[in-house]
């Protein structure tokens, strides 16, 4: 255990003047930093130093910004191994997805938003009126107010900073407090790459005191915030108190559709792990398929074949195919919605328990397949936010669409067919911000990633994000020189 300055404020480490905090290894339950959260006045420090830099950042070139971050991408390709062991530890996630995954992702998203830095774009400045000639500018916010939660910390982080950094904002994250280690990392490494004090500031604290302190701040120009729909909800409400633009990127419950000539063997296994990655902690997870009948029976049984193959285990391992749950809280929410859905009658297929051998203090929670619910049950309405997969069969392609669309999310969806056509209709008629055809979650740092309905607006990654972190301003500059200007005739004529 170590006490540690928890605050990134004005390009340095500092300690909080907030209550303490413990941040723990949900794999261990052992505390592995403390330090003093962030307070209201923590909160104001880190805007100002956000202000402060605002016109230093955006007055550089986009040149210039795009060296530092192409230095940055490449000092987090040098401290790779650094970055992938914290998250693996903070966040509870094996070894190998740290590795493999979170860590590449976001050396791949700075990587390319150091390019996107040079390329915003806009309409063609001309004469769109005879006598005026229109230009275009994309300009900076000012500082933004980010907010991102546990699950993925380090891509999360990189999600919020790099796009509003790359068009010239400044920046106040507040991660997770249960998760900050990897974004406090992020951001220093951001500094020794060149980035002026002040551009990039992380506060560690709770919600409703750095959060909200960011959300309510006259100061902070807008608010893009990762994280649950129900707090997404009070997020917006309190940022128009002072009409802040918001982006919302909120939860999800994607559907997993197998038509009848889908490849069985790939749907299996697509849903097995689009169900299981990051413990099903992942707002794009496989959370419900649908599977034709004839297939049905099929699909279920091999996928519990699968799920017996997944290994769980300590996250230092190599071996381990699924760490745990965030926190034994969290463990508990998913157990109390797998329990009611048995109440219910639902049929465990597998797991739905705590794993005995892995159970010594960490929150692990078995990989879970249920079949036998009602589409308008809990456990198919609501995020689960852990290791489950229920499947329910559908007889036609109308109904399989129905029933995709059939609940207040839509961030993500999977069709599987070899039919052109249908997944051509999945594509068109899932409403969703992303729909894979015959694959499941991966990502792209060229590729938007965001909701429709109560999943949210606005988007992530790709030069799409830049529509939300840049004001467009219309410059239109007389070209005539003319005192009497000829539409002037609509209001007066005299000469
Ligand atoms: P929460 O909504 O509970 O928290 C998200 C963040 O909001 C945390 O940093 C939290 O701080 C903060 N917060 C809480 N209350 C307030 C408040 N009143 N004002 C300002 N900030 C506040 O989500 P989780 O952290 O539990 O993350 C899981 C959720 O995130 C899931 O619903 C998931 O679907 C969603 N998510 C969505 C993604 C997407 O791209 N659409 C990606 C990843 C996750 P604190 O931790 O201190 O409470």
């Amino acid at each position: 255990m170590s006490t540690q300055e928890l605050q990134f404020i004005g390009g340095v480490r500092r300690p909080g003047s907030g209550e303490p905090l413990s941040i723990t290894a949900p794999a261990t339950g052992e505390v592995i930093a403390s330090g003093a959260s962030a307070s209201i006045a923590d909160a104001e420090a880190a805007v100002a130093a956000a202000r402060t830099a605002f016109p230093i950042w955006s007055g550089m070139t986009p040149g210039e910004r795009s060296d530092i971050m192409h230095r940055w991408a490449q000092l987090l390709r040098e401290r790779a191994d650094e970055l992938a062991a914290v998250e693996s530890r903070n966040a509870g996630k094996p070894i190998r997805l740290a590795t493999d995954f979170d860590v590449p992702g976001t050396i791949d998203n700075t990587a390319f938003f150091a390019g996107a830095a040079r390329n915003l774009e806009g309409k063609a400045s001309g004469e769109y009126s005879a006598d005026h000639t229109s230009s275009i500018r994309r300009e900076p916010l000012g500082v933004i107010g980010s907010i991102s939660p546990w699950n993925y910390p380090l891509q999360m982080a990189a999600w919020k900073i790099l796009p509003a950094v790359a068009a010239g904002n400044t920046i106040v994250l507040k991660p997770s407090e249960l998760t900050p280690l990897t974004s406090l990392l992020f951001a220093e490494i951001a500094t020794e790459a060149g980035v002026p004090a002040g551009v990039i500031n992380v506060l560690t604290g709770v919600g409703p005191v750095a959060g909200q302190a960011l959300v309510e701040h006259r100061e902070v120009a807008m608010v893009s915030f990762t994280g649950s729909t129900v707090v997404g909800r009070q997020v917006a409400a309190t940022a128009a108190g002072s009409v802040k633009r918001v982006h919302l990127e909120l939860g999800g419950k994607a559907p997993f559709v197998v038509f009848d000539d889908a490849d069985l063997e790939a749907a299996a296994r697509g849903a097995v792990a689009g169900s299981l990655i990051n413990v099903g902690q992942d707002c794009t997870a496989a959370t419900r398929a649908y599977v034709q009948r004839p297939l049905f029976d099929e699909f279920v049984s091999r996928v519990a074949e699968l799920m017996d193959q997944v290994t769980l285990g300590p996250v230092d391992d190599p071996e381990t195919d699924m760490g745990p749950l965030i926190s034994l809280a969290h463990r508990d929410k998913v157990i109390g919605m797998v329990e009611r859905a048995r109440d219910y009658g639902a049929k465990i297929v597998r797991g739905g328990r705590i794993p005995e051998h892995t159970a010594r203090g960490g929150s692990y929670f078995e990989p879970t397949l249920i079949t036998g619910v009602a589409q308008d049950s809990e456990i198919v309405q609501n995020e689960v936010f852990g290791p489950v997969l229920v499947v329910l069969p559908f007889d036609t392609d109308d109904e399989a669409i129905a029933l995709a669309n059939d609940t207040a999310y839509g961030l993500a969806a999977s069709a599987w067919s070899t039919n052109v056509y249908r997944t051509q209709r999945a594509g068109r008629e899932i409403q969703a911000g992303c729909v894979w055809i015959n694959d499941h979650i991966p990502i792209i740092s060229e590729m938007p990633h965001g909701g429709y309905k109560a999943s949210g607006f606005g988007k992530d990654m790709s030069t799409y994000s830049f529509d939300e972190y840049t004001n467009v301003k219309h410059v239109m500059s007389d070209i005539t020189g003319a005192a009497h200007k000829s539409w002037h005739d609509v209001i007066f004529t005299a000469e």
